[in-house]
């Protein structure tokens, strides 16, 4: 039997990221079928592997969110455990015919998600999967050949003029179903692995769909305009800082699609550049559906040879923010204090990880996956692999990001360093010191002393890059 031969049943929909109320495909299509619902959050395997500020994050936008839904009369019920089981269980104590949910590419949300889909169905239970955290179907944007793009200028090219449905409005009302009985946000611990760093992200984070909109409205009334010019410079604020709400579902692709839509008609000097950058997030999307590994293995096959290092004393010295470089190491606070990081500072520390310290590029990343509370699993896994020289439309390993010479240009007078970097800084601000009250004592981390002396010179570690690689472009 089919859920449309009883309609009345509840439908549950089951959030993720997609924690909006406005362009949100799902709950549209919910409040139109005038059925009873009940939303449900379930913390399961896929959720609790999540690093830990990412899994802080999304109990903050769980915590704005939930109350909203509650509001236009949907129950919200909150569980843990395997996610099959545990819907099975809300299935029959809602009576429901249906669970709806927006898509997430994830890949291991993919997988559980496939696994859901066909049990349900061979329940007799309706399984839907809405669009909603990209632009285009993945499916649906081929290269001439018929395959997936593989390197971002055509993608651009084949994406830029197709069309974007325009935004839906936000719900405002919504047929309850029944109440079920479920645990307080509280007891799921999303944040427990934050100990006292949740306290001092949380002074930078900002949360919820209202602080995205307020986000985008104030992107583009102003630093749209320079944002091909400045957006590269480390002290300043001259990006959109969407990405933390994007991560979560706080704000729709489409939504910011348009509004740069609108302000490159209107002539906004930046907008093709800031549209450009949405798009690498797409492109990284598409990447994650047709190559899932892409966060775990070496893209190009030919780089499964190559002499990574492994976990070292130096790599926990870059997780720390202590390798004696400087804008290395303002990065690294920076990520650990905010739970976010300027592009060019991720692309500088990511560079000087893989190539002046040759570590493995999986090591970094997994590191940003535990402290960004932007974190993407595709534009992560792109971005690592781009930058160590193993993934798709790669820069050449011989590039070697010069972090004094990136910090001389995009860090002018210094302010990006002296707002992240305590030791040796007699007056360091408030921004500085945060790091100190935020990591763990174990790491024994004091403001007052002196920096820390360089790991490797800068032209020593360039040329031990550079031997590597030409070691294996011989062994080739
Ligand atoms: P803006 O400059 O305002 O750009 C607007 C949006 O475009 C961003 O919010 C983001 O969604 C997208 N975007 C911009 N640049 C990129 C890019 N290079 N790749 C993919 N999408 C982009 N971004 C994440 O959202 N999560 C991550 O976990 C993440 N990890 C990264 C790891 C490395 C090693 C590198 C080099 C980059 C990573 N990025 C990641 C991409 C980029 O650094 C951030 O998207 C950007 O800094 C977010 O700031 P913003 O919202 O102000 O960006």
């Amino acid at each position: 039997m089919t859920s449309d031969l009883r309609p009345e049943k509840p439908i549950l929909l089951w959030l993720r990221r997609d924690l909006r109320l406005s362009d949100h495909p799902m709950l549209s299509a919910a409040a139109s079928s005038g059925r009873p619902v009940v939303a449900v959050f379930v913390c399961d395997a896929v959720v609790s592997g999540y690093g830990a500020a990412p899994r802080w994050r999304l109990g903050e936008a769980l915590r704005d969110f939930l109350p909203r839904l509650e509001a236009l009369g949907c129950p919200v019920v909150l569980r843990r455990g395997p996610a099959l089981e545990t819907l099975k269980a809300l299935i029959a104590e809602a009576g429901a015919g249906a669970v709806w949910w927006s898509r997430d590419l994830d890949p291991a949300a993919v997988a559980r998600d496939s696994a859901i889909k066909a049990a349900l169905k061979a329940g007799g239970v309706e399984a839907r999967s809405f669009p909603g955290q990209i632009l285009f179907p993945p499916w649906e944007v081929k290269t001439g050949q018929g395959g997936p793009y593989r390197v971002y200028t055509p993608f651009w090219k084949a994406v830029r003029g197709l069309p974007v449905a325009p935004p839906l409005a936000a719900v405002s009302q919504l047929r309850s179903g029944p109440a079920l009985r479920g645990v307080a946000l509280a007891d799921l611990g999303l944040g427990q692995d934050m100990r006292r760093g949740a306290a001092v992200v949380a002074k930078y984070a900002r949360i919820g769909e209202a602080a995205a909109q307020a986000r985008l409205a104030a992107f583009f009334d102003g630093p749209v305009t320079h944002y091909k010019e400045r957006r590269d410079f480390l002290a300043e604020a001259a990006t959109s800082e969407l990405s933390e709400h994007l991560a979560w579902g706080e704000i729709s692709p489409a939504q910011i699609w348009h509004a740069g839509a609108r302000a490159l008609h209107d002539g906004a000097a930046g907008a093709e550049t800031f549209l450009k950058e949405l798009v690498w997030r797409e492109f990284a999307w598409h990447l994650m559906f047709h190559f899932p590994d892409l966060g775990t293995k070496n893209w190009r096959a030919d780089w499964d040879s190559f002499p990574w290092a492994g976990e070292s004393a130096a790599a926990e010295r870059w997780r720390r923010g202590m390798t004696g470089e400087p804008v290395v190491d303002a990065a690294m606070r920076e990520l650990y204090v905010t739970g976010r990081m300027h592009n060019r500072a991720r692309m500088i520390a990511a560079s000087y990880l893989t190539k002046h310290l040759l570590t493995d590029w999986r090591i970094g990343l997994k590191w940003f996956e535990e402290c960004l509370i932007d974190h993407d699993p595709a534009a992560n896994a792109m971005g690592w692999q781009w930058v160590a020289g193993s993934g798709p439309d790669a820069a050449p390993y011989f590039r070697i990001f010069n972090p004094a010479s990136q910090a001389e240009k995009f860090d002018p007078e210094g302010a990006y360093r002296r707002r992240w970097l305590a030791e040796g800084n007699r007056h360091a601000p408030e921004t500085a010191r945060d790091f100190f009250g935020a990591v763990p004592q174990s790491w024994a981390l004091l403001p007052g002393a002196p920096a820390p002396p360089p790991l490797i010179s800068l032209a020593e570690g360039r040329a031990r890059a550079l031997a590597a690689y030409a070691a294996r472009e011989s062994a080739k």
